[in-house]
C-alpha cells in the first residue's frame, strides 16, 4: 500500500506541505519517500527508508516550486531499490512527473506494448512507470505541441484501456498543471479539496486520505470518483470529467487496516467501520461459550473493534500490549525475514494484564500467521492461562493483486485450514474470526452501500483482467521477487 499527495497553486514552496503530509501519510507506507517539485522545470529527491529519515533541509531547499507531488511507499510489484521509489519524471511530451498508490494487474502486456514504442525505457521494476510511460505515449500521440483539457482526457481514456488494476494517480505536466485519475473500479482511495492562500489565490490538492488535507486547512474535501479524471490549472476551477462508468469497488481491507482510524473513505468513517467490526465480532465470540476475563487489542488498527468487541461481550477492554511506535510496521516490511525479527522487537507485554488470566486479544487480521504466533507466545509467556484469538477480517484465503503485499497464495495461513486448525496452527486456545457478510455488514452500518472489493477474502475479484491464468502469473512473478530478496539478503548477510 502507499500514500501520495499532489498540490498545485499554493503561495508558499510546495515541498513543505507535501513534506507534512507524507508524515500524516507514513502509515501507509515506511519502505520509501519521495518528492518531486515544478518551477521552470522538475526538481526530485526520493531514497528508501521512513519521511524523516530521506529529507535535510538541504534536500527541501533545492525542491523550489509552488506545485508537486510527494509520495510514501511500500513495495507491490517493484522491490525495493532506491531506483523503484517513487516519484518518477519523463522529459517527453511536455516532461511529465507521476505518483500512484495501487497495483497493475497486466504488467508484461503494457510492458510489450511500450517496447513497440521506440521512445520508452523503463527505469525501474516499479509499475507507476507503466501508467507514467502509457501516459506520455498518448499525450504525444494525441496532444500535439500544446497539451490541453481534451487530449489530456483522451490519453488518460487510454490509459485506463491499456493499463488494468487498481491505482489512484496524481501526476504533474510542466507548464500546464496537475492532473489526477482513479481506476474504472475505484479500489484505491482517493480525496481533493481546496485552500484559499493569503494572496486571495486558491491552491487545489489530492490524496490518498482526508486527513493530511484536513490538517493543512483545505476544504471541500470530497472523492475522486472511480472511473474519474480531474484538471488542475493554477488559477481556475478543476476540470472533472467521468471517462469511464463502472461498479465502485473500493478496497474493503482499507476500512480494517490500512487507513487511519479518523479517515473518511468514500464517504465511511473508518472509525465508525471498526466499531461496528468489534460490535459483529464479538456477537459471534459470544456463541462459542469461552470464558475470558479480559481483551487485550494488539495496537494499533485492532483498538476500536477491540474496544467495542469487549463492551459487546461484557468484559473489560485492556492495553496490555504496549508497541514501539519508532519500528515500521512488520506487516509492510519486504521479506520474511525482516517481519519475523519485527513483531518482538515492536510489541511488549504488561505481565499484570496477563498473569492468570484467560485473554482474548484481537488483531485486524491473520495474513500468514507468523506474527500471530508470536503475539500468542508473547501473551504466554506473560502469564495468560489461557489465550485466545480474533481477527477483524475473515480469513485471508486469495492473494491481492490490487496493491496489498499479502504475498503469494502458498503463504496464506488460512488457504486450507479451518478456524480450529489455524488456532493449532498459530498455538491459541481458540479462534473466532470475521465473516465476509459480517465485515459487508459492518461497512453498510457505517453508512455505505457500495459493492466494496474483498476478494481476498472471497477470490471475487472485481476487474475482469484477473483470471486463474493472472494469478497463477503473479504468483510466479512474486514467488521470483521473494527469491531475489532473499537472496540479496543472503549476499548482504555474507558479502
Ligand atoms: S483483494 Fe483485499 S486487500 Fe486487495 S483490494 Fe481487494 S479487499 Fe483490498
Amino acid at each position: 500500500m502507499c500514500g501520495f499527495f499532489g498540490v498545485i497553486g499554493s503561495d508558499q514552496p510546495a515541498c513543505h506541505e507535501i513534506y507534512e503530509a507524507l508524515v500524516c501519510l507514513q502509515h501507509r507506507g515506511q519502505d520509501a519517500a519521495g518528492i518531486v517539485t515544478h518551477d521552470e522545470r522538475f526538481h526530485l529527491k526520493k531514497g528508501n527508508g521512513l519521511v524523516r529519515d530521506v529529507f535535510r533541509m538541504k534536500n527541501m531547499e533545492r525542491l523550489t516550486g509552488n506545485a508537486g507531488i510527494g509520495q510514501v511507499r511500500y513495495p507491490t510489484f517493484g522491490g525495493s531499490t532506491n531506483e523503484d521509489a517513487q516519484p518518477f519524471v519523463v522529459n517527453y511530451p511536455y516532461g511529465i512527473a507521476m505518483a500512484h498508490n495501487g497495483n497493475v494487474t497486466n504488467g508484461e502486456e503494457v510492458q510489450d506494448w511500450l517496447s513497440t514504442q521506440k521512445r520508452t525505457i523503463l527505469h525501474s521494476s516499479c509499475d507507476v512507470e507503466l501508467i507514467l510511460f502509457t501516459l506520455a505515449v498518448e499525450l504525444s500521440e494525441i496532444g500535439g505541441l500544446e497539451p490541453d483539457h481534451d487530449s489530456i482526457f483522451k490519453a488518460i481514456a487510454n490509459v485506463f484501456d491499456r493499463v488494468k488494476g487498481a491505482y489512484s494517480v496524481s501526476a504533474l505536466i510542466s507548464r500546464f498543471g496537475m492532473v489526477a485519475f482513479r481506476d474504472p473500479n475505484g479500489i484505491r482511495p482517493m480525496v481533493m479539496g481546496y485552500r484559499d492562500n493569503e494572496d486571495g489565490s486558491r491552491s487545489w490538492a489530492c490524496a490518498s486520505e482526508n486527513i493530511p488535507l484536513e490538517i493543512q486547512g483545505y476544504k471541500g474535501i470530497e472523492n475522486v470518483n472511480a472511473g474519474e479524471a480531474i484538471i488542475f490549472v493554477p488559477g481556475e476551477e478543476p476540470v472533472r470529467k467521468q471517462l469511464v462508468d463502472r461498479p465502485h469497488n473500493p478496497c474493503i481491507f482499507e476500512h480494517v487496516y490500512f487507513a487511519r482510524p479518523d479517515s473518511v473513505l468514500d464517504d465511511v468513517s473508518v472509525y465508525e467501520s471498526r466499531r461496528q467490526l468489534g460490535r459483529n465480532l464479538g456477537e459471534r465470540w459470544k456463541k462459542l461459550g469461552h470464558h475470558v476475563d479480559v481483551v487485550i487489542p494488539v495496537p494499533d488498527s485492532a483498538c476500536t473493534a477491540a474496544s467495542t468487541m469487549a463492551s459487546t461481550i461484557g468484559v473489560e477492554y485492556r492495553e496490555g500490549l504496549v508497541k514501539n511506535r519508532y519500528i515500521g510496521r512488520t506487516f509492510i516490511m519486504p521479506g520474511q525475514g525482516a517481519r519475523t525479527s519485527g513483531v518482538r522487537r515492536k510489541l511488549n507485554a504488561i505481565r499484570s494484564e496477563f498473569e492468570g488470566k484467560d485473554v482474548l486479544l484481537v488483531d485486524d487480521s491473520v495474513v500468514r500467521g507468523t506474527t500471530s504466533k508470536q503475539i500468542v507466545e508473547l501473551a504466554r509467556s506473560a502469564g495468560a492461562r489461557k489465550v485466545y484469538f480474533a481477527s477483524c477480517s475473515p480469513p485471508v484465503q486469495f492473494p491481492c493483486v490490487y496493491g496489498v503485499d499479502m504475498s503469494t497464495r502458498s503463504e496464506l495461513i488460512a488457504r486450507d485450514k479451518s478456524e480450529q486448525q489455524i488456532a493449532e496452527a498459530i498455538g491459541a486456545d481458540a479462534m473466532v474470526y470475521q465473516t465476509v457478510d459480517g465485515l459487508r455488514e459492518a461497512l453498510q452500518t457505517a453508512g455505505s452501500n457500495l459493492n466494496y472489493c474483498a476478494a481476498c477474502f472471497d477470490g471475487k475479484y472485481p476487474t475482469p483482467d484477473v483470471t486463474s491464468e493472472t494469478l497463477e502469473a503473479i504468483e510466479t512473478c512474486r514467488l521470483d521477487e521473494q527469491q531475489k530478496i532473499s537472496e540479496s539478503h543472503t549476499a548482504e548477510t555474507t558479502g
